[in-house]
């Protein structure tokens, strides 16, 4: 890659731009740690046109950020991943959805990006960190001109189809993101919420996360999220991913997961399907006709959801993890939304976010 990258010069030393050469365009003056006083300072410069750090390896990762004096954010869930490979993976992965723009969630410094770039892939790429972002507009600059857009944005605040909006794109477009594990929840919520129109979404997510989305539902690893996501599209695990491929070294695995969206969401509607989904799951070891009596409280008993569920073709003494797909739609379409959900309930659920 060209581009910009950072010099240190020690004290003593004069420098300005233009003067060291040419292709010097900044001149900072920052404290320097591990100086006496007096020679406490030293120069950092931004030079244009000389090879600038790869993102994509651990060690041209390292010296990106050291050009910048930065460091990774845990709390942010800055786990950045250097592994060409499995770079390669997640863009043939999305370049599969052929032609479409893509949003990218969580950008970092750039290494997904530059990979999606350099295939022509046009990119906006949302981070929340602004010292992320000046490095990655530095790069996308140099050697990505036109290619690549950068917001510093909060990607679970942002609206997306605002955003799609603003780049002029009226196709489909593909998700992106190696995600921060600490928004993973929010974010997939997000995917079923947010009104664009994305066709495929590829997320690296915490492994355990990833089994429990792509399972199928009626097996033992399913969960609300599992059926929730269903109700949007089609979710797979493409790929396991060690936690050693990441710098820093995470505390956990993380894994690959594609979903592509159903053409038509199910009649039903989501907010009706969460409400019988979570009320299941939410006690996931009782029964599913005591599990429903708790959810719904003292407007049906236990002996009413059992007669219930019977007409439905289930018995009441399964449990949420045992129905599969079609049960639960079929379960959703079995009684009025006011029969289920006095009208200030059915608003709360509404405005809930459910959690993996
Ligand atoms: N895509 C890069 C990579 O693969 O190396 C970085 C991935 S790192 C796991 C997650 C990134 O998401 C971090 O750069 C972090 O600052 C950013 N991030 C955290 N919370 C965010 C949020 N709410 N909105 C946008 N970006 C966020």
């Amino acid at each position: 890659m060209g581009g910009t990258t950072g010099h240190r010069v020690y004290p003593g030393t004069e420098y300005r731009p233009g003067l060291l050469s040419p292709e010097v365009t900044r001149v900072e003056r920052r404290w320097c740690r591990g100086f006496p006083f007096e020679a406490g300072f030293h120069y950092v410069q931004l030079a244009e046109g000389v090879n600038r750090p790869d993102p994509r390896s651990r060690e041209g990762l390292r010296s990106l950020l050291g050009a910048h004096d930065t460091r990774a954010i845990r709390r942010l869930g800055q786990h950045f991943l250097v592994d060409r490979a499995i770079l390669d993976n997640i863009a043939d992965l999305v370049a599969a959805a052929a032609g479409k723009p893509v949003l990218e969630i969580g950008a970092g410094p750039g290494a997904l990006t530059y990979t999606l770039a350099d295939r022509g892939i046009q990119v906006v790429a949302l981070e929340i960190d602004a010292r992320l972002t000046r490095i990655l507009e530095e790069g996308a600059r140099a050697s990505y001109p036109g290619l690549i857009t950068v917001l510093q944005q909060d990607a679970l605040r942002i609206s997306w189809a605002e955003v799609a909006r603003q780049a002029g794109w009226l196709e489909p477009i593909t998700v992106v993101g190696n995600l921060p594990y600490y928004i993973t929840g929010p974010l997939l919520a997000k995917l079923w919420q947010d009104p664009l129109g994305w066709t495929r979404a590829v997320l690296m997510v915490q492994q355990e996360v990833a089994v429990r989305v792509a399972a199928e539902p009626g097996t033992r690893a399913s969960g609300a999220v599992s059926v929730l996501m269903r109700w949007i599209g089609h979710p797979r695990l493409a790929d396991t991913v060690s936690r050693e491929h990441f710098y820093p070294v995470p505390a956990v695995d993380s894994a690959l997961l594609v979903i592509d969206r159903r053409p038509a969401p199910p009649a039903v509607p989501f907010e009706v399907l969460a409400w019988w989904v979570e009320a299941g799951f939410r006690h996931r070891r009782k029964m599913l006709r005591q599990a429903l009596a708790l959810a719904s409280g003292p407007r049906w008993a236990k002996a009413q959801w059992d007669l219930h569920l019977r007409r439905c073709g289930i018995d009441g003494s399964r449990r949420a993890e045992s129905l599969t797909m079609e049960e639960w739609l079929g379960l959703a379409a079995s009684l009025p939304e006011s029969a289920i959900l006095g009208k200030l309930e059915y608003n709360k659920a509404k405005s809930r976010e459910p959690e993996p």
